[in-house]
């Protein structure tokens, strides 16, 4: 199933795709926003600029889906929401990452993989603790 992509989030789409992780910042009182929208909650200004975040975070969150089973995506299926910064947080899968050893808090780097020529997404991998 491919998410769909509207005026308001289109670009955010086409940054993927060249490998960028971004976001929104206002351009009136530099608030950082994500998802992505036309107005900002702060100001209401509709002035933005795009915003690069860094390809790494930290899980605030976890679920295991294991039904109802959707056609095309893998069970268990592991879904994080990312802290990533300036207050972003981000929905993602993983990726080569075993559902036992989330954990809330553990960091994560973040990978754009291409699931499909016309798509790419973020994917959140576990980093290696020691
Ligand atoms: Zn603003």
């Amino acid at each position: 199933p491919r998410p769909a992509t509207t005026h308001d989030n289109g670009w955010w789409f086409d940054a993927l795709k060249e490998g960028r992780l971004v976001a929104q910042r206002c351009a009136d009182c530099g608030r950082v926003r994500f998802p992505t929208g036309p107005m900002c909650p702060s100001c209401h200004s509709l002035g933005w600029q795009e915003h690069t975040l860094p390809m790494e975070g930290t899980i605030h969150s976890f679920v295991v889906a294991h039904y109802p089973p959707v056609p095309s995506f893998d069970y268990p299926l592991p879904i994080v929401l990312v802290d990533i910064a300036d207050g972003v947080r981000m929905v993602m899968n993983t990726v080569g990452s075993e559902p036992a050893s989330l954990a809330i808090g553990a960091p994560v780097t973040i990978e754009i993989i291409a699931t499909d020529p016309e798509l790419s997404l973020p994917f959140a991998r576990l980093k290696e603790t020691s």
